[in-house]
């Protein structure tokens, strides 16, 4: 069945990780096996036509469907992770948020230049954490080839900062 069919297998958590969020909660779709399969598939579908290379997941819902999505093409993965997780040399991108900053990091040999990279997260909400990947990517060189979501709240204006990558996201509030 299409992913239309597990719409309810994504909850709102209101007022989670603070007051105002409602938070979209995947993890009943990713305990449903029918569910999560059908997310899949829909990424698959979604990233073919963009022919990426290599599936690249931010730290750390990201991972769960990037790692899956890899699976699925037969393509490699590189991650985007916090701060101080990663053990070689690194390249670091940090980003505004509603209040202070944030970091991002990558190995610096994660990617070939040249290489077509697509990048997917779970939710596209402001749209930092993704551009501040986007930068990382171009910064070693990597063809950003496409931004990939399952969800993406459209209220926040995410995608209008991504510029020009093509962006695609699964189910959309
Ligand atoms: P942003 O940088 O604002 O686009 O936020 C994207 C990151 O924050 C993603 O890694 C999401 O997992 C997480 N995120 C932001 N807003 C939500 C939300 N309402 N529900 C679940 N995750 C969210």
């Amino acid at each position: 069945m299409p992913l239309a069919a597990y719409t309810h297998l994504i909850r709102d958590v209101p007022d989670f990780p603070k007051p105002g969020i409602v938070f979209k909660d995947i993890t009943p779709l990713l305990q449903d096996p029918a569910g999560f399969r059908a997310a899949i598939l829909a990424l698959a579908a979604l990233v073919t036509p963009w022919r990426p290379d290599r599936v690249l997941g931010i730290e750390s819902r990201g991972f769960l469907f990037a790692s899956a999505l890899a699976y699925a093409l037969g393509s490699g993965m590189v991650i985007v992770r916090k701060p101080g997780k990663l053990p070689s040399n690194c390249v670091r991108q940090t980003y505004a948020l509603e209040y202070g900053t944030d970091t991002l990091e990558m190995h610096a040999d994660a990617i070939i230049p040249g290489q077509r990279i697509v990048v997917v997260d779970d939710v596209l909400a402001t749209g930092g954490t993704a551009q501040a990947t986007l930068d990382l990517v171009r910064s070693v060189g990597g063809h950003a080839v496409g931004a990939a979501f399952l969800i993406e709240l459209g209220f926040l204006g995410g995608r209008q900062r991504l510029g020009d990558v093509p962006v695609g996201a699964l189910l959309r509030y």
